[in-house]
């Protein structure tokens, strides 16, 4: 496929032409005080360009934060039981960043495991990832020291890099991508000359072992070491972290309604909550915070990449920049690396 180019003022096109579909688009805009979100647009000058990393993540588009999986009608007849029938229209990510693109392959992993959660799937396979390389960057990005370059292709369709001109460059990632290339052929076009690409961002390089820390994790004797009532003393159980962090995956499944009408809810959830493995008996195994703490640790850096052999953070610094208390996992990484 011949080189493409995706000129900024034709994105109106390209809006248009997505709704005008059926579908949505979703891009990366000013909400409030500075704040950037992934949210859905109508209009192409509604989108952010001078952005790092917007305040969540998308996953949003394909595992919401709340949705009806069943109904349930209580009748004097008995109880009816109704499945909901997800036909997802498609939906454009414009302008997601290399970590969060790469992020979906984790998810994945977690929503096809040993059961295929069609609420994903279908969602899943219904969005074009549209993926703009990092020209920026701040303190808490950190992907590079996980593996991520800031031009990453993993888990976009298409990788754009912006020019000196604001335009982009286009590469097609996956067939889905090439084939949505064809389809918006107006505005996907061929560049006769080819654009000054800008510096790709360098994020802070941290001083860590991945291999190290996944050994210090698989080793029992490190469980109930000091390190993680050190690290997590402050930390509030607010949950924050988890639910701006584009890996994080728990739900909890609740029944909200009344006698005679009930839904069936798939609702994120936390493992920084202290009833998050609370046991009908009464039962927490995770009692105390900094036993939270340290399963979310181990979940990204042990647990993970053991048995997804995808990653379990993709360093894009989300919960370092959330987190009210200041507690910052690269330090934990840096600990661990160093001991
Ligand atoms: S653990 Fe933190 S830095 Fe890593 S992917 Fe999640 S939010 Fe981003
Ligand atoms: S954001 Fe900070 S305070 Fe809140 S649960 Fe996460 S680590 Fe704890």
């Amino acid at each position: 496929m011949a080189k493409k180019i995706l000129k900024r003022s034709d994105l109106t096109k390209l809006v248009a032409s997505v709704g005008k579909a059926g579908g949505a688009f979703v891009a990366p805009k000013a909400v409030a005080n500075g704040l950037v979100e992934y949210v859905f647009i109508k209009k192409a000058d509604e989108i952010e360009f001078d952005y790092i990393v917007p305040g969540k993540s998308f996953k949003e588009a394909n595992f919401p934060q709340t949705e009806v999986v069943a109904r349930f009608k209580n009748d004097p007849e008995g109880v009816t039981v109704e499945g909901v029938e997800l036909n997802p229209p498609r939906v454009v990510i414009f302008g997601a960043r290399p970590c969060d693109a790469k992020s979906s392959e984790s998810l994945n992993s977690v929503f096809t495991w040993d059961f295929i959660d069609e609420f994903y799937t279908k969602r899943e396979d219904a969005m074009v990832t549209i993926t703009v390389a990092c020209t920026t960057g701040d303190n808490a990005c950190f992907c590079t020291s996980v593996g991520i370059k800031p031009d990453d292709t993993d888990g976009s369709d298409l990788l754009l890099r912006e020019t000196e001109g604001g335009d982009f460059t286009v590469e097609a990632v996956t067939d889905k991508g090439k084939a949505f290339i064809k389809e918006e052929k107006a505005v996907f076009t061929e560049g006769k000359a080819t654009p000054k690409e800008r510096t790709i961002f360098e994020p802070r390089k941290l001083d860590v072992d991945l291999e190290k820390i996944g050994e210090y994790l698989k080793d029992t004797d490190h469980y109930e070491g000091d390190l993680w009532a050190d690290m997590a003393r402050k930390c509030i159980g607010c949950g924050s972290c988890t639910y701006a962090c584009p890996t994080c995956h728990c739900f909890d499944i609740t029944d909200e309604g009344g006698f005679s009408e009930t839904e069936r809810r798939k609702n994120w959830d936390s493992c920084q909550f202290d009833f998050f493995t609370l046991h009908a008996s009464g039962h927490n195994p995770r009692d105390r915070q900094y036993k939270r703490w340290r399963n979310r640790f181990m979940c990204k850096f042990n647990i993970y990449p053991g048995k997804f052999k995808t990653k379990g953070c993709v360093g894009c610094g989300r919960c370092v920049r959330v987190c009210p208390v200041r507690l910052d996992i690269t330090e934990v990484m840096e600990e661990i690396s160093g001991a």
